[in-house]
């Protein structure tokens, strides 16, 4: 046996054995008594009321009854179900059990009483149970085995086949604990239980399996949750600390001439947002440590001018900059876009992609070896290997969440040798503040929270098949009065042949009741090449083709003002933030724009909800809050690729918000005291995060 009885694999267990513990440990990854202890009930089903037969609804969730067996019967076909009548005061009802019926016909004798819990159903008219759960009654005045509330774990038909069953779950539980309780160790320090009067762990492990009562079960849910919020927090902020200390970062302290050049040349004024914005930058690049943030800003927020102007920072202090897009046709408009505010200033800007020829890369090579390049522009092809810059200071990343982690990390590398680049993330996807905390949780994060004057408002509308033909002859009064419109399909996957089909159909049919040469249709998707995908896409920004049909990839950063309607077929298969990219796209010109979701037929209850969410707000910070609410931060679009740092056990992104603040600002408290937790009283928590889940990627590389 270990010497820790925690560490003592389930097997050991009584009544678990070899095989069980194999299913323990690939249905629910458990192998020794400490995991089992960390595996927390999802729920708790109260039984510590008795109700009558008479009372018993089929709508009724889970209900316990008190009842005396009339008699049993195994019927069908070599005795494959059993049928248990039994009664109490108020009336009968049948009981089914199609597993371990010769075990169940003995212990239900005729005459015995039970306590039965389970789901009522309706068979023949008739009200049953099938497999309730089976206990002896209480004995008169003892506190009853269950309890009354008792949990629910996580599980799956192979545990359940394999006899694995919520009540033997039960059991394990109370020998877990009854083994190895006295081997918990306090996690967290006096002064922090006492200070955010928080129940010891003990106590906590006891009543999240097994409450004394609703009061207990509550302060061991908070107690557990909060610790994980707060350890995961310490870990972040602690790596941020650690490296805020050790990478020294490139001084730029000036604020020069190309700046200045670009700045009084710009047609319009500031938001407050952007000003606050850039002030945050400037401070980071002259601190002496490299910085790592993270701008969040709504589609049109204006991000594009900050990442210009700290792109100027880097240059006027002798560095050079990159933007780094994730798509060849963002790049083009980005560097299009961006030439255009660089005029003033004299700066050599290049545009660096995959369609980029070998006689168009030489010159742009040896302009960022010599640095005569300042700022250069581009999709990943950045960070090939011949590519080398001769002093990169500043890396700006757009739309961060569609490159993967590695990609980032090359372009770390790609810095000047002193130290390391600064980094600037810029996303659109406005993600749940209590998500970025976590994700982003080593990161400083800047929000522009302010739209550029003079927005008009998108009218967004919902609708079904049947209003498909006035949907087209809204379109046509649109295009006929000059304005353009995109109509986009979903595509989850880019492979997905049934996706295309979708797309050529709706196409085709776009086509049909748009006929050329009154009407031109471009298309763009993702398995076209390049310059197939340029070419139509530069019809649709020039004005050239009045409706642009097409995949998600117009999702980022397409900046056509001319447009004016985005429709969206089979909204229902996209996420909130998604949508809300997509709609985007328009209400950038000085138009009245429309969102129009279009709805299959068989759309849930649940998405229409979400559809008609989109169609009440505009916010993308509401949005995603509901989105994650609705969906969980698991589904949210991006996260899977970036990942949460480490999973959560108990507590939850999407509904522990309040207690996630609390525990990062409490968390910020206590490394403020002692950044290194090297004091005796911190000895506990630098253990936690000593443990293999905290030793997480270095965020700071990769970022
Ligand atoms: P984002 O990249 O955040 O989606 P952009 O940087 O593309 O947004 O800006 C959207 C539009 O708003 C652009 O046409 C840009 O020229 C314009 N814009 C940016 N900042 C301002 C401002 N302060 N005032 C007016 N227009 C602005
Ligand atoms: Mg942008």
């Amino acid at each position: 046996m270990a010497r820790n009885r925690l560490d003592t694999e389930v097997q050991y267990l009584p009544g678990v054995g070899p095989k069980r513990a194999s299913l323990l440990r690939t249905e629910l990854e458990v192998s020794t008594v400490g995991d089992l202890l960390r595996t927390y009930p999802f729920r708790y089903i109260d039984r510590s009321s008795i109700v009558r037969i008479a009372d018993v609804r089929e709508g009724n969730a889970y209900v316990q009854i008190l009842a005396q067996v009339v008699s049993s019967e195994q019927t069908g076909r070599g005795a494959k179900r059993l049928s248990v009548l039994v009664r109490d005061l108020s009336g009968e009802m049948e009981l089914v059990f199609f597993k371990g019926i010769k075990y169940t016909y003995e212990r239900l004798k005729p005459g015995s009483m039970f306590l039965f819990f389970g789901k009522p159903s309706v068979f023949n008219g008739k009200l049953n149970m099938v497999h309730p759960e089976i206990d002896n009654p209480p004995a008169e005045g003892a506190q009853s085995f269950t309890g009354t509330l008792t949990g629910v774990y996580p599980s799956t038909d192979k545990l359940r086949n394999g006899g694995v069953t919520g009540r033997v779950m039960n059991k394990l539980m109370a020998e877990a604990i009854d083994l190895a309780i006295g081997d918990i160790q306090e996690t967290l320090p006096d002064y922090i239980l006492r200070e955010k009067g928080l129940v010891p762990l003990k106590f906590a492990v006891r009543n999240i399996h097994f409450p004394a009562d609703q009061a207990s079960l509550s302060k061991a849910q908070y107690r557990l949750k909060w610790e994980e919020l707060f350890l995961l927090q310490l870990s972040l902020l602690k790596q941020k600390y650690v490296r805020s200390r050790a990478e020294n970062g490139i001084m730029m302290h000036t604020v020069g001439p190309a700046f200045h050049a670009c700045f009084n040349s710009l047609p319009y004024e500031l938001t407050g947002a952007q000003k606050r914005v850039i002030k945050e930058i400037r401070a980071d690049m002259r601190s002496g440590h490299q910085m790592n943030r993270l701008l969040q800003g709504d589609v049109g927020s204006g991000k594009t001018m900050v990442a210009v102007l700290s792109a100027l920072i880097a240059v006027d202090n002798g560095y050079q900059a990159c933007i780094m897009a994730p798509t060849e046709v963002l790049a083009q408009q980005h560097y299009a876009n961006i030439s255009k505010y660089l005029a003033p200033t004299g700066v050599r800007c290049e545009l660096l992609i995959g369609s980029t020829t070998k006689a168009e890369r030489r010159p742009i090579h040896e302009g960022l070896q010599d640095g005569s390049v300042g700022v250069i522009i581009g999709t990943h092809a950045l960070i090939e290997d011949d590519v080398v810059f001769k002093n990169l200071g500043l890396a700006i990343i757009d739309e961060q969440h569609r490159f993967g982690v590695d990609q980032r990390s090359r372009l770390w590398s790609k810095g000047a040798s002193e130290a390391p680049p600064h980094v600037l993330v810029m996303t659109a996807t406005p993600i749940p503040r209590t998500l970025a905390m976590t994700l982003y949780g080593d990161l400083d994060v800047s929000v522009i929270d302010e739209m550029p004057p003079g927005r008009k408002p998108i009218q967004t509308m919902l609708i079904g098949e049947g209003k498909r033909p006035a949907m087209y002859n809204f379109i046509r009064k649109e295009i006929d009065s000059g304005r353009q419109v995109f109509i986009v399909y979903p595509l989850i996957f880019e492979s997905e042949k049934l996706d295309y089909q979708n797309l050529e159909a709706g196409y085709e049919e776009i086509v049909r009741r748009f006929p050329d040469p009154d009407y031109k249709v471009a298309i763009v998707h993702g398995q076209q090449n390049s310059d197939v995908k340029k070419f139509n896409m530069d019809a649709f920004a020039a004005g050239r083709a009045d409706i642009l049909v097409s995949t998600t990839v117009i999702e980022v950063g397409v900046d056509v003002p001319n447009a004016s309607i985005m429709v969206i077929e089979n909204a229902e298969r996209f996420g909130l933030a998604q949508l809300h990219q997509l709609r985007g796209r328009v209400g950038r010109g000085s138009e009245k724009s429309y969102c129009i979701l279009m709805h299959g037929n068989k759309v849930s209850k649940e998405s229409r909800k979400r559809l008609e969410l989109m169609c009440a707000t505009e916010n993308g910070f509401d949005l995603a809050e509901e989105d994650m609410k609705m969906r969980g931060p698991g589904d949210l679009e991006g996260t899977q690729q970036s990942g949460l740092p480490i999973s959560l056990n108990i507590a939850s992104l999407a509904h522990d918000g309040q207690l996630l603040s609390d525990a990062r600002s409490y968390a910020e408290y206590v490394l403020s005291k002692d950044p290194t937790l090297s004091e005796t009283v911190n000895a506990s928590l630098a253990a936690e995060l000593r443990k293999d889940k905290y030793s997480v990627k270095d965020y700071s590389k990769i970022s």
